[in-house]
């Protein structure tokens, strides 16, 4: 057995980041750094290669969410199940585990009883499902995408980052805290959806229908899968930085449709089917949705800010202490910067992505009908029926019809980045990865399953991150892409991480 000690940050000695401290003041407010200082690593020792084994015989279920919800395979799932049973025996004996979703029931709820159950509980989240492998990707891979290979210091497959690496950190520190006698304060969930990748309407959905329909009013702490520690993941970040998910948009895809006479293409009218849709689209892409700097963002540039260039300060100051009611010059400035790139663009407003269009079956005849999906991330600042109306006068035409065809979620809450949630969670980031990262919170443009939680009264503070260490951008192109692997080394440090968090909870 190899057991890796966690004591000291020996695994990427990132560049000493200079921490601009500011000494300005908005309206009475100092714009200083809010990075945590002094944490000191914890000592923990992981048997990190069984650990890594395991994991790797994960990846060998093919648990793949297709668009096309009828692949679904039964039997990945059920023979993952019946593995995590065998591999984590003292937490399946310790803790309830439920099989949930609707209508197909292959999502876990494990319940771990605290000793003080009236507590309001914590919850842990991840997700079985992967996303397929692209066939002309297929022979990029440098190990066969579902062998869990270890080899070269990693561990390769689809899943390894995306996101069973949570899942087996979670249970790994869960079996080796049960082997400790330890039991925890309060009830901690773990949640482990199925179908994640396709929205979660069936898996994480019902799982929060069913703590909400048993009675719980409210959740102390969740905690999902987000950005991972790299240095170089946020523009303008060179540094190793470790970003909190406070906040994640809500999502719609509209269908757009025209239906009226089809007919012979000798004799067509002046604007066909297609003609009035691709119109009323192009209408919808010139009616972009205003930008406008959200609070999740403010609480972003507050923690991000005073880590940044020197000569931007002022502006990133007039965001984190600016008000939602008047937009200052700088305010225009930092707006007008975010807009030039795509990534930060998509944090300041709802988007509109058209991604479908069908229409017609042959050169000679017009189609009576033509389609369209547009998938839009709703800001805060939106909500589906205010997508919906907009959409409608944009277009301005009755003979487009507007449906909405997707398991949509509004935008979700704002978790508190000055909670006890936010410091107890970047204090176990530190003891595990040490001081020498930026810990910012920040505004997640996608989703996870989390958004099921976190856009209801009673998670009011969903943090999401990914608790592992990559080595560079490179690695992180492994997400949903070739090549998805971890260092085995860091994996253990991601044990190492769940396993303080489990402790950690008792400050909440
Ligand atoms: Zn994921």
């Amino acid at each position: 057995m190899k057991a890796v000690k966690y004591s000291k940050a020996n695994y990427l000695l990132v560049a000493l980041m200079s921490i601009a401290l500011c000494s300005a003041s908005y309206a009475g407010q100092e714009f200083t750094s809010m990075q945590m200082q002094g944490v000191e690593l914890v000592d923990v020792q992981v048997d990190v290669d069984a650990a890594a084994k395991r994991l790797s015989k994960a990846v060998q279920f093919p648990t793949i969410s297709n668009q096309d919800r009828n692949d679904f395979d039964v039997k990945a799932f059920e023979g993952y199940h019946q593995f995590l049973e065998e591999a984590y025996p003292n937490v399946h004996k310790t803790l309830k585990r439920e099989k949930l979703g609707k209508p197909r029931a292959y999502s876990l709820l494990y319940t771990w009883t605290g000793k003080d159950p009236s507590l309001p509980p914590a919850v842990f989240m991840a997700h079985q499902d992967v996303v397929p492998i692209a066939e002309e990707s297929r022979d990029q891979w440098k190990q066969e995408p579902f062998s869990g290979a270890i080899a070269d210091g990693y561990i390769w497959g689809r899943g390894v980052l995306d996101d069973k690496n949570q899942i087996h950190a979670i249970l790994e520190a869960a079996e080796m805290k049960i082997k400790e006698g330890f039991q925890p304060e309060r009830t901690i969930y773990f949640v482990f959806g199925h179908d994640e990748e396709v929205g979660g309407p069936e898996g994480a959905r019902h799982v929060a229908d069913v703590l909400e329909k048993r009675g719980i009013k409210q959740i102390a702490f969740v905690i999902d899968e987000s950005a991972p520690l790299i240095p170089g993941v946020f523009p303008g970040i060179k540094e190793n930085s470790a970003l909190i998910g406070i906040a994640q948009k809500g999502y719609m895809s509209l269908e757009l449709s025209v239906n009226g006479e089809g007919g012979h293409s000798s004799q067509p009218p002046e604007h066909s089917n297609i003609g009035i849709l691709a119109a009323a689209i192009t209408k919808l892409e010139n009616a972009q949705f205003p930008y406008r700097i959200n609070k999740a963002v403010r609480y972003q540039y507050r923690f991000m800010g005073p880590e940044l260039a020197k000569d931007k300060q002022p502006m990133y100051e007039a965001v984190a202490f600016g008000d939602d009611d008047k937009t200052t010059e700088l305010e225009q400035k930092f707006i007008e910067e975010m807009a030039a790139d795509q990534v930060t663009r998509a944090m300041l407003h709802t988007t509109i992505a058209v991604t479908m269009f069908n229409a017609g079956i042959k050169d000679n005849v017009l189609p009576p009908s033509a389609t369209a999906v547009v998938n839009f991330r709703i800001a805060p600042s939106d909500s589906k029926e205010s997508v919906i109306a907009h959409v409608k006068k944009a277009i301005n035409d009755d003979r487009v019809e507007v449906r909405d065809i997707s398991a949509s979620t509004p935008p979700t809450n704002i978790a508190d980045p000055h909670g006890q949630g936010y410091k107890m969670l970047e204090k176990t980031i530190r003891q595990t990865w040490g001081n020498d990262l930026i810990v910012s919170p920040f505004f997640v443009i996608g989703g996870s399953d989390s958004k099921h939680f976190q856009a209801r009264p009673f998670a009011p503070n969903v943090y999401t991150i990914t608790g592992i260490q990559l080595e560079s951008t490179a690695e992180f192109a492994g997400f949903h892409g070739v090549n998805e692997r971890i260092l085995v080394d860091e994996y253990g440090r991601s044990i190492v991480f769940f396993y303080q968090l489990m402790s950690n909870l008792e400050d909440l």
